[in-house]
């Protein structure tokens, strides 16, 4: 069972079951919402139990939605609507993990003020 909160602690979430290793994506949008990259994994929508108040979604195109903390700000997840898996953030859980990176995502848009060194497959 996988823990996390945001930065606030007003909303938490625990992901029960196995997840995939987590990706790292490099598109703009997870670049303008994080202020880098956004890390996470997913799992099927019902594996997910969010508690607490403040989520806020934001529709960031015509197929998926960006849930946020309306009162740190803090970027937990993401969905895309025709599938029933949601993804959540690596950086809100809490603890040791036990996952390893399995890739990078969207790297062509990637910023030039960083280079991705470690050896997790790349894909545009
Ligand atoms: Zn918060
Ligand atoms: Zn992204």
């Amino acid at each position: 069972m996988l823990k996390g909160s945001c930065l606030c602690g007003g909303i938490s979430f625990t992901v029960s079951g196995d997840v995939p290793g987590p990706s790292i994506c490099h598109c703009g949008q997870c670049r303008k919402q994080s202020g880098h990259v956004w890390s996470s994994s997913y799992a099927p929508v019902e594996q997910i139990k969010i508690a607490g108040q403040g989520l806020k979604w934001f529709r960031a195109s015509d197929t998926a939605k960006r849930g946020f903390c309306g009162t740190c700000g803090s970027f937990l997840f993401w969905k895309q609507d025709d599938e029933d898996t949601m993804s959540f953030a690596m950086g809100a859980l809490d603890g040791d993990t036990g996952l390893r990176l399995s890739k990078h995502i969207y790297t062509r848009d990637k910023g030039d003020y960083y280079e991705i060194a470690d050896d997790a497959p790349k894909a545009s």
